[in-house]
């Protein structure tokens, strides 16, 4: 049994959810897209940047030892926080998307050849779309997309039948960011490693809100955002099995990432993981994600998806009251999002009155365009939920909802 989560004790290491927003009270339903950080990631950061700034790896003074133990012990701490083998196999990046784009350039112009198919699915955010898209046009592929259900479910017979012609790469989401669907990873990596591919696991939904564990999962590579996970934004991280990570080519080049650099005799590389982290890291973003990390495993990650459930659970029993109103993502498996449209009214204008009346949430397609396709929409008002969300914003922003609507509809 997990803890109860007390989300007034949470919310008090957040200093911007006291602030005001058009003359009320801030009620931040926008985590999905990035999440508020606590004190604790924000005096990291200012520690580094106020006491030990200095560039890492580089130099034998003391501020570039202290700035390179702080790096490197974060990289350790999300190494044990996902399950990695080895730290070796945590590579810094600027975010899942900048990941997912290193996957596909350093793998996959190696890997990936004419005729060879690519899967993801109809519920990707664009990150995990476009960077395939982009490779199987420059190698003369394909990529595929296994259907979502009527519930926002991923239609599992589809899965199975598009494994039939062996795809090279299989590449989905965790938890999906518009419809909360959280698909079961583990399964779906163990049919397309059966298959033959190579699995990619977006994790950028599941790490702030689930025990994720890689080598549990049995994925190849699995990427995520700090920004999502109360870390700050511009670090994230990219996890690879070490033996595929060593087989890998690099992508970027520059300095950190090289052994012996000869004009004469060629480049050699560095070792992972440095051998894919060309350039200057982000290194206020990696200490403050480390201590995001810790500071999550405080609270208990088991404990904050039952609490943004509770919330989730909440909401659409509220809202479902509305006239016209249509949830886009019902699966029995899903997390702290709630999606949805309502009949006659579009959904920018609910998000302006709802900002009107301090409560910020999202509204379009959230980086998910085929999804929106796929539900016959052209964007949805999104609330999605964190550790220090309350049951009085949920029913705060319910009823702003119905405010919102009935203005729109009068
Ligand atoms: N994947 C999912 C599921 C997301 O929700 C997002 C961001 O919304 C991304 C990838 C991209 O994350 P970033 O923009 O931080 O790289």
């Amino acid at each position: 049994m997990s803890k109860v989560l007390d989300p007034n004790h949470v919310r008090a290491q957040f200093p911007i959810l006291t602030r005001e927003v058009n003359g009320k009270p801030l009620v931040y339903l926008d985590h999905a897209a990035s999440a508020q950080k606590p004190v604790p990631v924000i005096e990291a950061q200012r520690e580094y940047l106020m006491h030990y700034h200095s560039n890492v790896h580089r130099g034998v003074h003391a501020l570039s030892q202290q700035a390179t133990d702080a790096f490197e012990h974060a990289r350790t701490i999300v190494q044990r926080h996902i399950g990695a083998a080895s730290s070796s196999e945590i590579i810094w990046m600027a975010g899942a998307t900048d990941g997912i784009n290193l996957v596909a350039q350093a793998w996959g112009r190696e890997n990936i050849s004419k005729g060879d198919v690519i899967l993801i699915t109809e519920m990707e955010h664009h990150a995990n779309i476009v960077p395939w898209q982009m490779l199987a046009e420059e190698r003369g592929a394909h990529v595929e997309a296994v259907g979502v259900l009527d519930d926002g479910t991923l239609d599992l017979q589809d899965f199975q039948e598009k494994l039939k012609v062996n795809p090279k790469l299989v590449a989905f989401t965790h938890i999906s960011n518009t419809l909360g669907t959280i698909n079961d990873a583990k399964q779906l990596t163990a049919w397309a490693q059966a298959a033959g591919a190579k699995v990619l696991i977006d994790g950028s939904q599941a790490v702030p809100h689930a025990a994720v564990d890689v080598q549990d999962l049995g994925c190849d590579f699995y990427v995520f955002s700090g920004h999502k996970s109360y870390g700050p934004t511009g670090i994230g991280v990219l996890y690879g099995r070490q033996s595929l990570l060593e087989s890998m080519r690099p992508w970027k080049g520059g300095g950190e990432m090289i052994d012996v650099v000869s004009i004469r005799n060629g480049t050699t590389y560095a070792g992972l993981p440095h051998k894919f982290e060309a350039g200057t890291p982000h290194i206020s973003g990696a200490i403050g994600l480390g201590v995001a990390l810790t500071w999550l495993n405080g609270l208990g990650v088991e404990s904050v998806m039952d609490h943004e459930t509770v919330l989730a659970a909440q909401a659409r029993h509220g809202l479902r009251k509305l006239e016209g109103m249509r949830f886009i993502g019902t699966a029995p498996e899903s997390a702290g999002v709630v999606s949805f449209v309502v009949d006659g009214v579009h959904p920018y204008d609910i998000g302006t009155l709802l900002d009107s009346q301090g409560v910020a949430v999202r509204t379009g397609h959230h980086c998910t365009q085929p999804l929106m396709e796929r539900f016959a929409v052209s964007g949805t008002v999104r609330a999605s939920f964190g550790a220090y969300n309350t049951l009085q914003e949920v029913d705060t922003f319910v009823a702003a909802t119905e405010r919102a609507v009935n203005m729109l509809r009068a």
